[in-house]
């Protein structure tokens, strides 16, 4: 079936998937809409990194220059004991951008959202609508109608979920994969930079770890914050971006660690500290049918212990344009991203979860860390997905 040229290509969600698959959409003057179900963007969230594998896509869009000036790049990653202190592994980041062309970057994600929503608004200043929440997707011969809580019915040539882990679209278009709880939650906090020792001021990243329990920790906003990221083994079960933790309970789960990490807790911006289940999705065989397909995570979430969330969605945003620009018909340019993307999602994935598996099952040693594959080849980070891109469509086409 041809496109229906006259109508928009629709994207559910304006997060950074959603972002910045418009903004390549956009690039190509193709007529975009993105539906987005809050009514206003809030600063929420805190960390996110971005790894050279997705700046090459920041950087082909020409946002690049832009997202380094917003974020701080950390020149080792050290891995300690959460007792002791011992450091029994680095990850010397400060050589990242030599061997793979781009820093590791770690940025606010509202900074990174919110730069992402300016350039799309200077492309197209009518491209998003706030406060659409998608309900329902009514398929005809030539055009796709969406409803909306809350908002007018839309007319729409394909639909694009980007709507993340709870995907509506997955759940009305595909089967929905049910999440498995996995036994852990995050904390999730920010410290003002100003009330903790020089000894954390340092562009380092640390990892803590002692008896299944990660405390992670790294500059953020330009060393305006610690960004606090910590793990352990709980049943409470509530996927959030937005419940509030108690601080005193995190005092409690890392009793046992050094007493600097405690003054690092005392320290926590109480507005900035939330708590999250953490669940575990297999991944999905079917993302494409027709004019409609997933992306990002609501077509592959991951457990966050790689921190490649952001960059696998961004890496399909571009995988996804190229699609509709490559192929005649909505249909067959779908079909073509999923072949194109899948191995690469699902092997991120599996690697995610053994990341987590190796500081959920052993004692920590520097022998642990000695074979961390996903860190020390070039599979993760030193993926081109404009390259790869290309030759996964011209061989296909
Ligand atoms: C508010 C928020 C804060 C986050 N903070 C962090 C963080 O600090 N660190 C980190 O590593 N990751 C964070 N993440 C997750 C991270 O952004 C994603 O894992 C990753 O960027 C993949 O992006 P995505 O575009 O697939 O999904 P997301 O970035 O999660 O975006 C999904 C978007 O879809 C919208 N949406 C959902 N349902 C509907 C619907 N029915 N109709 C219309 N719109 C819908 C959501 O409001 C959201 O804007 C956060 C996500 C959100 C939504």
């Amino acid at each position: 079936m041809s496109n229906n040229n006259e109508l928009p290509i629709a994207i559910i969600g304006a997060g950074i998937g959603g972002l910045t698959l418009a903004l390549s959409l956009l690039k190509q003057n193709k007529k975009v809409r993105l539906f987005e179900k809050v009514s206003e963007f809030a600063e929420i969230g805190a960390g996110l990194s971005l790894a050279p594998n997705c700046s090459k896509v920041f950087d082909r869009l020409g946002v690049l220059k832009k997202i380094a000036v917003l974020s701080d790049t950390p020149q080792n990653g050290y891995i300690t004991l959460g007792d002791s202190g011992e450091r029994i592994h680095n990850t010397p980041f400060s050589e990242i951008e030599n061997i793979f062309g781009y820093p590791y970057y770690q940025i606010h994600r509202a900074r990174c959202h919110q730069l992402l929503v300016d350039e799309v608004l200077a492309h197209d200043p009518d491209c998003i609508f706030m406060n659409a929440e998608l309900m329902a997707i009514n398929e005809t011969e030539d055009q796709i109608t969406l409803e909306f809580i809350q908002h007018e019915d839309q007319s729409v040539a394909c639909v694009i979920g980007c709507d993340g882990v709870r995907s509506a679209v997955r759940k009305l278009y595909f089967d929905e994969t049910k999440p498995r709880f996995t036994g852990y939650v995050a904390w999730r906090a920010l410290v003002p930079m100003q009330n903790i020792d020089a000894e954390y001021q340092q562009p380092v990243s640390f990892v803590n770890l002692l008896h299944q329990r990660q405390f992670v920790h790294y500059p953020l906003n330009l060393g305006e914050y610690l960004n606090i990221a910590a793990f352990a083994e709980q049943d409470w079960q509530i996927e959030s971006w937005t419940e509030p933790a108690d601080i005193e309970e995190m005092h409690s789960v890392y009793s046992d660690f050094r007493p600097s990490i405690h003054t690092l807790i005392d320290a926590i911006d109480p507005a900035h500290c939330f708590k999250w289940a953490l669940y575990d999705r297999d991944p999905m065989d079917v993302w494409s049918k027709d004019r409609i397909v997933l992306m990002g995570d609501a077509a592959h979430p991951m457990l966050p212990y790689l921190g490649q969330g952001a960059a696998m969605a961004i890496e399909d945003a571009w995988y996804l344009a190229q699609a509709i620009a490559n192929y005649d018909d909505y249909a067959t340019a779908f079909a073509a991203f999923q072949r194109a993307r899948k191995s690469r999602t699902d092997w991120v994935l599996q690697e995610s979860r053994a990341a987590g598996e190796r500081f959920a099952t052993q004692t920590p040693s520097a022998e642990t860390y000695a074979d961390d594959k996903a860190m020390s080849t070039k599979v993760m980070f030193g993926f081109d997905p404009i390259t790869e891109c290309e030759h996964a469509y011209a061989s296909s086409a």
